[in-house]
């Protein structure tokens, strides 16, 4: 934890002195009012430095860099953007470890996790620079009369919204695609967590990419976030955050005719049925919810477990639950780091006193630690049932809700009752049911037998209020390009 602490301390000395600046251009600006607003550690409560408050004039700026950039950024041979966001993944992979410390000491995430996200990163630059020499291919479709051909073209410069939730990886994510698409970006992060943005930004300068191809511009979703959703020079607003956010976001988005992408909240659940492999049903259950302080929006928050083997099954889990190690998230064996911030601290521990009023049982947890920092105990709630505000709401912590079931039709409709629909993962070895279940089940991607593995060529996205649209192989250029088509008469 001491030779972690120290490493910090060298990387973070020169935001203590300057601050993170938004980087507009190729160039390093204040916010044109000369706000700022100060970044404090969830570990505890510290100061960690200022940050750029920007608002509409910052964004225009961005924006107009962003457009001007564009025409040579798209018309630059793909081979030439291959080469540079491989260089990028280069740039990641070197500084993974002052990613990783970093961005655990500004959202509370566990080391053991965010040396891993932070490597993804690198995998997602690689996976769409391969990608980009193809991105605009497009077919041959012949008619008597026609030799009609179509073709893709970047759709222009992107705005990027992300949220604090490995708030790195996430950036990389939706970045990656709409630069080897050959679209330029303004990005927005998250304002709790705006340490990483701001290195991934010079990874990819010190890689060659031009100045304004990429611009960055910190603040709060009210001003900053809001100006970039409703700019007529941004077309598109790749977005992950709450579901109410990117509700918000569409309204501020339609007099520009926005076109959006949103990857929104979860409420997924885990289903077990009794001729389940147990022990793995078991490990995968807490990992999915407990793993990234259940701060995940695939996090498996709801475990549906069939009541011939509840009761076997939850004494179990409870067990493993209080052996959950929180701690500091620097420390490597630390499991369960701090929220993110006091409001989401706030409200996470709002529930535990819900889940008593609303008649369920603290079975684990349910208190936050006497200590600073936003450390709250892993939580398991039961006896619960489905129409209890703990089974319906995003809690975005560590705190997972049991509900027993007895029939494959009742697991159905508990299951598929809340608005949202991310991921869903089923636990059975009778291969029949998993492919009827997972037929009708609500959710834009599901495991069965297995945790949340993502595989970059699949696509990434939920149904309902967990979002629209899908990103992950070719289905990220179908967002940030556009299909033209052109018809020669023969
Ligand atoms: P949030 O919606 O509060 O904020 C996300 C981003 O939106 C931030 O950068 C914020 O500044 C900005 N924002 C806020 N109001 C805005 C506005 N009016 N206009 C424009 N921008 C605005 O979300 P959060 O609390 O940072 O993140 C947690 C949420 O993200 C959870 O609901 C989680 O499920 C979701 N999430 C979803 C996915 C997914 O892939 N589906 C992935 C990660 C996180």
């Amino acid at each position: 934890l001491q030779n972690n602490l120290d490493k910090l301390g060298g990387y973070l000395a020169r935001f203590k002195e300057t601050g993170v600046l938004n980087r507009i251009g190729g160039q390093d600006v204040p916010a044109a009012s000369g706000k700022t607003f100060a970044n404090h550690s969830p570990v505890d409560e510290t100061y960690i430095c200022d940050v750029a408050k920007s608002d509409g004039t910052d964004i225009d700026a961005a924006a107009q860099a962003a457009k001007a950039a564009f025409p040579a950024w798209r018309d630059m041979p793909a081979t030439e953007r291959k080469k540079i966001l491989h260089k990028i993944a280069d740039g990641i992979v070197a500084r993974a470890e002052e990613i990783a410390l970093c961005e655990c000491w500004d959202t509370g995430q566990a080391l053991r996790f965010m040396s891993k996200a932070a490597l993804r990163g690198a995998e997602n630059f690689r996976f769409f620079a391969d990608k980009a020499p193809a991105a605009r291919d497009g077919q041959h479709l012949p008619s008597p009369t026609l030799m009609n051909i179509t073709t893709r073209t970047p759709i222009g410069p992107i705005g990027v919204i992300t949220p604090w939730n490995t708030p790195f990886m996430l950036s990389t994510w939706k970045i990656a695609p709409a630069l080897a698409a050959g679209c330029t970006v303004v990005h927005k992060p998250a304002e709790f967590s705006p340490i990483t943005a701001r290195i991934l930004m010079e990874i990819a300068e010190e890689a060659g990419l031009p100045a304004g191809v990429w611009n960055l511009v910190n603040g709060f979703g009210e001003d900053a976030g809001k100006a970039l959703t409703e700019h007529p020079d941004i077309k598109a607003i790749a977005f992950v955050g709450e579901s109410k956010t990117g509700s918000m976001i569409m309204k501020q988005g339609a007099d520009t005719l926005k076109r959006v992408h949103f990857e929104l909240g979860g409420k997924n659940p885990v289903i077990v049925f009794d001729d389940a492999d147990l022990d793995r049903a078991l490990d995968a259950a807490i990992f999915m919810i407990y793993s990234l302080n259940g701060e995940r929006c695939t996090s498996s928050s709801r475990l549906l477990v069939q009541s011939t083997i509840a009761g076997e099954f939850i004494e179990k889990l409870t067990a493993r639950v209080n052996n959950i190690r929180v701690g500091h998230p620097l420390d490597p064996q630390t499991e369960v780091g701090p929220l993110i911030h006091k409001t989401h601290f706030s409200k996470v521990c709002s529930y535990f006193d819900i889940a008593k009023q609303d008649g369920a049982t603290v079975a684990a947890g349910g208190v936050a630690l006497d200590q600073p920092g936003y450390y709250v105990r892993p939580t398991l709630f039961t006896g619960a049932r489905n129409d209890m505000r703990i089974a319906q709401e995003e809690i975005f912590g560590p705190v997972l809700t049991a509900i027993p079931f007895d029939t494959e039709e009742d697991a159905l409709e508990i299951a598929n009752g809340v608005q949202y629909g991310l991921t869903g993962y089923v636990w059975t070895q009778d291969i029949t049911r998993a492919l009827r279940f997972t037929n009708k089940l609500e959710a834009g991607m599901i495991w069965v037998n297995s945790e949340n593995v993502r595989h970059l060529p699949t696509p990434f996205g939920g149904v309902k209020a967990s979002g629209i649209g899908r990103d992950g192989g070719d289905w990220s250029f179908d967002f940030y390009m556009e299909q033209k088509h052109i018809g020669l008469a023969i």
